[in-house]
């Protein structure tokens, strides 16, 4: 008997869909799913191959589908909670694909203005050069996503945690906005992951993944995706993928549908290390504020708790106290510099700890005008939080902390 014969039964748990969900085995019965690198795949005969190419179902060429990516793509749909996903080369190949798929000359798009800083590139100037043209509203007040509809809207983005300062956006009320005008809501869920937060439960009707990010989990791979019904993922996007081909390699395909094989874990665990590090930032006299949605000093902490299951996720924020920003920036250097366990460099879902200054990295090309209407100041200091001990981690933050000039 192989895996053929038994299908998985209805009504499975998450934990156990993100292990078990993949296409059957091959005839050798691997328990775990194998690594097909190939890009051709060879036809019985003429006839046969004439229907898969007319179908685009069954294997023809790896640009139009991989057994190993379409395993990926089965498992994050059964985790995301919709019919279908498609699985891209990086996060911002998910958000060119929903560009492609759905928009063109004289289209509207709404977005958050505190969404990634590629994510507003690729809305504002790529397809603004096409003459798509995107209006950049505040990520919580839904009076400004309203009052920015207009009758060519076809699309609302938005991405809940942001970075770095953890603004939360009601993702239900976005859908209903959204479809009151017959546009569609997309909901860039990489911070979250499905672990925390389903969007399309919520009424979203796309859902983008950076799957670099917690989906590998281990800083290994570039990798995207795009989930939602099929008459989106194979009507709309999968023609335009296979024309476009920004498709994940096999290789990085296989290595994402491993990392979801311990997401639950991972995101619970890594909520958990957040949180006590959020308590005891919060308690230091050096510190002036946290930026953490599991703290109850954060502006949208109950929608948050709400809408992410209870959990803050892994990545916070925290300003240290000064007197000028000059001042502020040293301290935030100092702290940075005096870490010798997290890594500085500007990137998240690792299991290492990464530490960032944003205001000189991933928003570092705006003006200071621009930073401080976001929020971006200099003293501000993001954490990814990684699996390391957490008592390691606070040490590691307390080594710049209590040598600060003006520390007590
Ligand atoms: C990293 C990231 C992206 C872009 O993903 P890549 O895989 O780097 O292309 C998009 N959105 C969010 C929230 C991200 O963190």
């Amino acid at each position: 008997m192989s895996q053929h014969d038994r299908p998985l039964p209805e009504g499975l748990r998450p934990e156990t869909l993100a292990v078990r969900t993949a296409l059957a085995p091959s005839q050798y019965g691997e328990n775990s799913e194998a690594l097909f690198l190939t890009s051709a795949f060879v036809q019985p005969d003429a006839e046969t191959s004439a229907r898969r190419f007319a179908e685009s179902e069954d294997f023809t060429y790896a640009r139009t589908s991989n057994p190993t990516v379409r395993s990926l793509e089965a498992r994050l749909a059964a985790m995301e909670g919709t019919e279908g996903a498609i699985a891209t080369a990086s996060g911002m190949s998910a958000i060119l694909l929903i560009c492609m798929g759905l928009l063109k000359a004289g289209d509207h798009v709404i977005c958050s203005r505190s969404v990634f800083g590629s994510t507003m590139n690729l809305f504002a100037k790529e397809f603004g050069k096409f003459g798509v043209e995107t209006t950049f509203v505040s990520q919580t007040d839904l009076n400004e996503w309203r009052a920015a509809l207009k009758p060519t809207t076809k699309l609302l983005f938005a991405e809940t945690p942001t970075n770095p300062l953890t603004e939360v956006c009601d993702i239900q009320a976005l859908a209903d906005i959204a479809h009151g005008a017959g546009a569609l809501l997309a909901v860039d869920n990489t911070y979250c992951s499905p672990v925390l937060q389903q969007p399309a439960k919520l009424g979203a009707d796309l859902i983008m993944h950076s799957g670099t990010k917690y989906l590998d989990g281990q800083g290994r791979v570039m990798a995207g995706a795009l989930c939602g019904p099929n008459r989106l993922i194979k009507d709309v996007f999968g023609p335009v993928m296979r024309t476009a081909g920004m498709v994940l390699a096999p290789f990085n395909a296989w290595v994402v549908l491993k990392g979801l094989e311990t997401l639950s874990l991972r995101m619970r665990g890594l909520s958990e290390q957040a949180m006590k590090v959020a308590h005891w930032l919060e308690a230091r006299p050096e510190v002036a504020r946290v930026f953490y949605p599991a703290l109850p000093s954060h502006p949208q902490h109950e929608l948050a708790m709400r809408q992410q299951g209870g959990l803050g996720g892994a990545v916070l924020s925290f300003e240290l106290k000064a007197d000028s920003p000059e001042a502020a920036r040293a301290a935030a250097f100092h702290l940075i510099d005096s870490t010798r366990v997290l890594s500085v460099a500007t990137n998240l879902g690792d299991t290492k700890s990464i530490i960032t200054h944003p205001a000189t990295t991933s928003h570092g090309r705006l003006s200071e005008a621009q930073r401080q209407a976001a929020g971006i100041s200099q003293g501000l200091i993001r954490l990814a939080v990684g699996l390391e001990h957490v008592d390691d981690i606070t040490d590691d933050l307390l080594r710049g902390i209590s040598t600060l000039k003006h520390s007590k």
